[in-house]
């Protein structure tokens, strides 16, 4: 279960605290797309994300990471100036095996930021140092990710139970023992 819990859990990509992330040597941080960074159906990037892309390029490389379609992903990246992984069907780990040769890294300099435990965390967890969870931005979800998301409603009681972590109570760092 340990392999789905987050390390970090935010609202949303703007409260993260990236100089955190950066005094711990992380290097590249790499974004989940959908309900993450926009809406599944949201085509155009928002001023404000714009805004933090621009402000996290000048300290990190950014890569998003999507298991949706290179049509949807690459305008989004393009836009964000940044490199992209599609298809990449999380939580498997060719994406990041990927993202960790092209850019020379190690585990512990990468970071990964999503809305899905059963994808984002799990996978993260496994490739990177420090695994972001944050509330999707909408109710609506991709048809595949549904079934996704009942998992990730037992995990949620099980991690509550634990009392590891709480829907909606946002934490720094934590390590499950
Ligand atoms: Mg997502």
């Amino acid at each position: 279960m340990k392999k789905f819990f987050p390390s970090i859990y935010q609202k949303t990509i703007h409260d993260v605290d990236y100089a955190q992330l950066k005094k711990k040597n992380v290097t590249c941080l790499i974004f989940d797309l959908d309900n993450t960074i926009a809406l599944i159906d949201e085509k155009k990037v928002n001023k404000k994300t714009e805004e933090l892309f621009q402000k996290l390029e000048k300290e990190f490389t950014i890569v998003i990471i999507s298991n949706n379609t290179r049509k949807r992903v690459e305008p989004y990246a393009k836009e964000l100036r940044c490199d992209f992984v599609s298809m990449a069907w999380k939580p498997f780990g060719h994406g990041f095996r990927k993202i960790k040769k092209k850019y020379h890294l190690k585990k512990e300099e990468m970071a990964m930021i999503g809305d899905q435990l059963m994808t984002d965390i799990f996978v993260g967890n496994r490739f990177t140092a420090h695994s972001i969870l944050v509330e999707p931005l909408g109710k609506k979800d991709l048809k595949v990710t549904t079934f996704n998301r009942f998992l990730e409603k037992i995990l949620f009681r099980y991690f509550e139970k634990k009392n590891w972590m709480k829907r909606g109570v946002y934490y720094e760092e934590k390590e499950i023992l």
